[in-house]
């Protein structure tokens, strides 16, 4: 069988042949290859070196140079291509930025974290596989290449790396490698947070993730780890994919009310509103009962919030948060509601807060903001409509300075 992504790239790896190199694709493709996945990127490693491979193509960009990687422009895509490397000495748990090119697929797969990724496939998909990564794929067995204690030692984002591959492939982790990650896991400690992320990004979207998880919790791998490590996250359960947002609004609903926390995972200042958007909107969920209170609930939070909550709303019951009635809160009901709404935002009033200082002849101040906000609460309610003249008629009767 061929593929088409490895199709359009055969001709890279065979112009790299050409000049008297080795190329072939390794990591994520070949393995998502060999288990008739689909592959969403190409990896190809090879002998050449950086500077031998930009002499090899017109269009490089040197993304990684210093750690051989280039990015070759080719038909409209791009690839990455990696000379192959040694595994590098790491000092104090760090990796150094020296690295060690070497001519020899050997040494570069050895490097590599687990067998199914230490696959190699030529552009004829002949199969070089010198850790039996295939055997492991077929017995769905997650094994590092080499002895587990020591690669978690060299690095310990691996034991990371393995519970999101059992999550997203559904394998078992072989039992030493298991028992490597129980040694080494307070090495998780010495992880950039942002490493960490990247792949519980992914373990938390794997379908598996409910056993994964649970070995996160029974590696006590999270007492390791900034932000998680204040938290019992024994009291947080998980059993379905969910997003890695949404997860961590769970943690604060239920754990903490402290937002300052969040600056541990450095993530980006729209990641840390989602996550607050999630959090408000659990807090608010508690008070809906009425059809009323769910428009504004919805005005307040919007479609796409509201039905993400719903659709994880057994994760929800899982940890003891309350959803309210489903008479209420239905998919239904939440797409007619949004449907219906009159207004989406503040800037949809047809009145602003310089019409309201004009007409009410008063000075600009914080009643303002409460005054828009009664206003909107009044037209999503149905009892005033959205007329300029209206609302003024009905500010002057309703609100007070
Ligand atoms: P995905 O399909 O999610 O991209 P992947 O296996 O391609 O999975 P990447 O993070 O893209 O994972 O890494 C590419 C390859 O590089 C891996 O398959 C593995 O061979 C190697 N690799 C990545 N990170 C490490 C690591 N920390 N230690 C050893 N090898 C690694
Ligand atoms: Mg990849």
């Amino acid at each position: 069988m061929t593929n088409i992504l490895f199709e359009d790239a055969k001709p890279i790896i065979k112009k790299i042949k050409e000049q008297g190199f080795e190329a072939y694709f390794v990591g994520g493709s070949v393995r998502d290859y060999l288990m008739n996945k689909d592959i969403h990127d190409i990896d190809i490693t090879t002998s050449a070196t950086p500077d031998e491979i930009e002499s090899i193509f017109p269009k490089t960009v040197p993304i990684g140079k210093e750690h051989g990687t280039i990015n070759v422009l080719f038909n409209n895509s791009s690839y990455e291509i990696t000379t192959f490397r040694t595994e590098e000495e790491y000092v104090n748990h760090r990796k150094p930025n020296g690295v060690v090119f070497v001519r020899d697929l050997y040494e570069d797969v050895k490097r590599r974290d687990f067998t199914i990724n230490a696959i190699a496939m030529d552009e004829e998909y002949t199969i070089i596989d010198y850790f039996n990564g295939k055997a492991d794929i077929e017995a769905e067995n997650i094994k590092t290449v080499g002895h587990a204690e020591e690669r978690f030692e060299e690095d310990a984002l691996r034991i990371i790396r393995g519970l999101r591959f059992q999550s997203q492939l559904a394998f078992t982790l072989d039992n030493k490698t298991f028992e490597g990650m129980q040694s080494k896991i307070q090495n998780i400690e010495y992880l950039s947070i942002e490493r960490i992320i990247v792949e519980f990004k992914k373990l938390f979207s794997g379908k598996n993730v409910a056993v994964s998880y649970n070995n996160l919790i029974r590696l006590n791998a999270f007492a390791y780890i900034p932000f998680f490590s204040s938290y019992n996250m024994t009291k947080i359960n998980i059993n379905e994919p969910l997003p890695f947002n949404l997860f961590i609004a769970l943690i604060q609903h239920k754990l903490t009310n402290d937002n300052a926390q969040l600056s541990h995972l450095k993530i980006s200042n729209n990641e840390k509103k989602e996550i607050q958007t999630y959090n408000n909107l659990l807090n608010s969920l508690q008070n809906i009962n009425t059809k009323q209170q769910l428009k504004l609930l919805i005005y307040d939070y919007g479609l796409h919030y509201n039905l993400t909550i719903l659709s994880y709303s057994e994760t929800l019951k899982l940890n003891e948060i309350t959803l309210p009635s489903p008479i209420i809160y239905n998919e239904q009901l939440i797409r007619e509601v949004a449907h219906e709404m009159p207004i989406n935002n503040r800037s949809d009033i047809d009145i602003s807060g310089k019409d309201l200082i004009d007409s009410l002849k008063q000075r600009s101040g914080p009643w303002i903001k409460e005054a828009l906000r009664n206003i909107e609460i009044a037209i999503i309610d149905g009892q005033l409509t959205n007329f300029k003249p209206k609302i003024l008629e009905w500010v002057k009767e309703h609100v007070k300075i």
